[in-house]
């Protein structure tokens, strides 16, 4: 099968950059680049270990403020070979890091508040940063067809990067998501099948193809090329930091589906801070979970180090993964940082989403509605402190969630006269 005879070629034959091997998270073993994901040790879960030794600070400093207006600004510190810019990419990031007054005037925060807005991507939503990467690793790896199970935002975003890229595509979603999404993830040309199951079951549906004649040649952005993948999301540790002007925030809210964007977001921060790119303080993660679908909060409130599947049951459909892989390591992070998990319930998720709109002009999916509502109750719980500077990450664009604020409409309909408008009480 071809994906293991790649998985055994040597470093020499793959430029991936400054990415100098993988290694297993659980036991430290090391193996070569390749489109693997498990540990052949231990089964614990690989990632990116990376060469960073030859990087003088300020000269790395310049040489990031002096890239593009996207990722690849980082490339030096991302599995990408040092010409990514030129390929052809979405090149997404680089999104707006909101300073959010009049929230911050409601939830009573003294400290600034901020909303990273990734809603400004190419497929409106984060999942570009990660697919991005996965591209990229998927051409070094000799692959023609990019997959993925989704619960719908990655589906578009590999749809849109596969087009670009000139790569087929197969995706993979539950086949009863939110009508914005589905259109989003077809409208690129690509292959979309709906699966009758959860996302549990899509993803172990494809976990099986993996293993298949049928799957040969086929990089799933978020299985066999899941280590390349995750490291999209330090971009989003990085763009903070630079946009605070090389600073630490003290405290960031980030949604939790499967826990890798907040697994990699501190990856991200350690890094800039071993680099010396900004000062060595401490800071908190926040994680947010929407209560039909929070196996991750519960084992933080009830102080457990292992997640409990659950069956999800919540609009928030963008994070409803029932058994989310990298659920323990947010328990790690979460507890070391002195963070804390925490979920809402779905009105409170409508609310939220309503409260961000009316105060900043920022209309979110539901997924920044968990992130804005667990802030909000953080807050009102004392857990997070209103005087220190915190990042809420709003992940996703609410047009693709329309049905989530369903019976937000007009105001008024009135004839075309002034008599009319006058009887409304508009006047
Ligand atoms: C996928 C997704 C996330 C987070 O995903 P992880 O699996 O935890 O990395 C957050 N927000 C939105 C909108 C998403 O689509
Ligand atoms: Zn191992």
């Amino acid at each position: 099968m071809a994906v293991q005879t790649v998985a055994t070629t040597s470093n020499s034959t793959v430029d991936l950059g400054p990415a100098a091997a993988l290694s297993c998270r659980e036991c430290g073993h090391r193996v070569p680049l390749g489109p693997v994901f498990a540990c052949e040790e231990c089964f614990g879960p690989l990632e990116i270990a990376y060469d960073f030794s030859a990087y003088d600070t300020e000269e790395l400093r310049a040489r990031i403020e002096a890239g593009p207006a996207n990722i690849w600004r980082y490339a030096p510190l991302l599995p990408v070979p040092a010409d990514v810019a030129e390929k052809p990419n979405i090149n997404p990031g680089w999104t707006k890091l909101v300073k959010a007054d009049n929230l911050a005037g409601e939830l009573g925060v003294t400290g600034g508040l901020y909303i990273k807005d990734d809603s400004g991507n190419p497929t409106h939503s984060f999942k570009d940063r990660v697919v991005a990467q996965a591209l990229e690793a998927a051409r070094a790896f000799g692959f023609t067809t990019l997959s993925c199970s989704s619960t719908g935002n990655l589906a578009g975003a590999v749809g849109a990067a596969a087009a670009r890229a000139g790569f087929r595509s197969c995706v993979f979603i539950p086949h009863d998501l939110e009508q914005g999404k589905v259109v989003m993830a077809a409208v690129y040309g690509g292959e979309l099948v709906g699966i009758q199951g959860n996302y549990d079951d899509v993803n172990r549906f494809c976990s099986e193809l993996i293993g298949d004649p049928a799957g040969e040649g086929w990089g799933f952005v978020n299985v066999n090329l899941r280590p390349y993948y995750a490291e999209g999301s330090k971009t989003l540790a990085y763009e903070i930091c630079e946009q605070l002007g090389w600073r630490l925030p003290d405290q960031i809210v980030v949604p939790i589906a499967s826990g890798s964007q907040l697994t990699k977001i501190d990856k991200g921060l350690q890094e800039l801070i071993k680099l010396g790119l900004v000062e060595d303080r401490p800071y908190k993660i926040f994680g947010a979970q929407a209560e039909g679908c929070s196996p991750v909060s519960a084992a933080f409130k009830a102080g457990h180090d292992v997640v409990r599947p659950q069956k999800p049951n919540t609009i928030a459909k963008s994070l409803a993964i029932g058994n989310p892989a990298d659920g323990p390591y947010v328990l790690d992070i979460a507890r070391r940082t002195g963070g804390a998990v925490e979920d809402v319930t779905d009105p409170e998720v409508v609310d939220a989403i309503k409260l961000l709109a009316r105060t900043e002009g920022i209309f979110a999916e539901t997924a920044g509605g968990v992130t804005v509502g667990v802030t909000r109750k953080l807050i009102e719980n004392g857990v997070l402190d209103p005087a220190l500077t915190t990042v809420v990450l709003n992940t996703g664009d609410g047009l693709k969630t329309l049905d989530a604020v369903a019976g937000t409409g007009l105001t008024a309909t009135i004839r075309p006269n002034l008599e009319s408008f006058r009887e409304a009480g508009l006047a």
